[in-house]
């Protein structure tokens, strides 16, 4: 099966739908449609918070369907390949859809297993991550418990996911730790360590 849309958005995440609602703001007669496979939509800068303890995390779940801008076509699938010649997708259904303009826009892929042992250890061990939904509410227990000492906060020197969530969540355990008196000697360092 193949059909046509005018412009295809591939990703329904924060991009995809603020993209198809400023088009659609601009001529609500475009042909829209947005291939994302997701039931649910995460709000991930929420996760600074949770992990702060100033926001639930299952607050940040919410329904696709009620974010997809009306007007659009939602295709419930995930894209497997591009044929950029046929201005065409396949999908993991082996559906096909062409377009004249395609916006990619599917995220950013966190891939733990780069760095050896890491998925092993986050969530427990005190080592987290608010740059997971299971994982964030964890840094909030850390933070809570923890009664002084050193702690060390990670900022990579790859493309990451808003740049600055990992200087935000050590301010804001830094202003607990503060307000509750402990001393501690909170640090950022680079991690691969710059060369
Ligand atoms: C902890 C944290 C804190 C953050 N804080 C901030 C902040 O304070 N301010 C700020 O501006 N930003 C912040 N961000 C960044 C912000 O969340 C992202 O920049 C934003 O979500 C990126 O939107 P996106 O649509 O590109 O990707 P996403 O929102 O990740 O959406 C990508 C979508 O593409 C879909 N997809 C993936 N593969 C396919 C495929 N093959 N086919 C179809 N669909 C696919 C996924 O299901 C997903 O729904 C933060 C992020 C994190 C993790």
């Amino acid at each position: 099966m193949t059909k046509h849309h005018q412009i295809l958005i591939i990703g329904g995440g924060n991009a995809g739908l603020s993209a198809a609602s400023q088009l659609l703001h601009k001529d609500r007669h475009l042909d829209i449609a947005i291939i994302e496979p997701s039931e649910k939509h995460y709000y991930q800068p929420a996760w600074t918070l949770v992990g702060a303890g100033e926001f639930e995390i299952n607050d940040t779940e919410r329904l696709e369907a009620d974010y997809i801008p009306k007007g659009t076509t939602w295709i419930k699938d995930a894209v497997a390949a591009f044929e950029p010649e046929q201005n065409s997708v396949t999908c993991l259904s082996g559906d096909k859809y062409t377009y004249d303009i395609l916006l990619t826009v599917p995220g950013i892929q966190i891939d733990w297993d780069k760095v050896k042992g890491l998925k092993e250890t986050l969530g427990k061990n005190k080592v987290t991550s608010n740059y997971s939904f299971d994982i964030a509410p964890y840094t909030w227990e850390l933070i809570r418990n923890f009664k002084g000492g050193v702690a060390v906060f990670t900022n990579p020197s790859t493309p990451i996911k808003c740049g600055g969530a990992p200087h935000k969540i050590m301010y804001l355990a830094c202003d607990y730790w503060r307000k509750k008196a402990y001393s501690t000697n909170a640090r950022c360092i680079t991690f691969p360590a710059a060369a």
